[in-house]
């Protein structure tokens, strides 16, 4: 039978929030979209990805949407996600679904590092930036966005 065993694999936790044999990268290429956002991605199977990305005092996800959802859990510090027209509040070990195509940005403007687990489908469409048009939807719907949602058009 030629099938192959998978492999069990550790990474030991360091105190400083990264994990040995875990490499600390930036998010993405940079833009104007996102700022001050650190990735680790600890786990990637053929299923699923686990990463640890954490956003420095002050930074921002991209605002975006897609199809594929997150699962959430704060791990380190304070935040804020906003998922849709509502803001929630996220500090350890709180969890959040983003369902399919809702849409979401994650910011540590709480006067923290806002340090979270976030869990993807392997194979996943790529992320579509908002428009204008639908920033200022959400923000009609829920006024309090307009001081909280990060957005710079192109
Ligand atoms: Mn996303």
């Amino acid at each position: 039978m030629d099938r192959r065993e998978p492999e069990v694999i550790f990474f030991p936790f360091r105190d400083d929030f990264t994990w040995e044999g875990v490499q600390t990268k930036i998010y993405k290429s940079p833009d104007n979209s996102w700022l001050g956002v650190l990735r680790n991605e600890i786990i990637k199977t053929d299923e699923i990805h686990y990463r640890y990305f954490e956003i420095q005092k002050g930074g921002y996800s991209t605002l975006e949407k897609h199809e594929h959802p997150h699962i959430v859990m704060a791990l380190r510090g304070r935040g804020t996600v906003v998922a849709g027209a509502e803001i929630y509040e996220m500090a350890p070990f709180d969890v959040i679904h983003i369902p399919p195509w809702k849409p979401h940005q994650l910011l540590a403007n709480r006067g923290d590092v806002f340090g979270f687990i976030c869990v993807v489908p392997a194979k996943r469409d790529r992320p579509r930036k908002l428009t204008k048009q639908e920033v200022e939807e959400l923000i009609k719907e829920n006024p309090r966005l307009k001081d909280i949602l990060r957005y710079n058009p192109a």
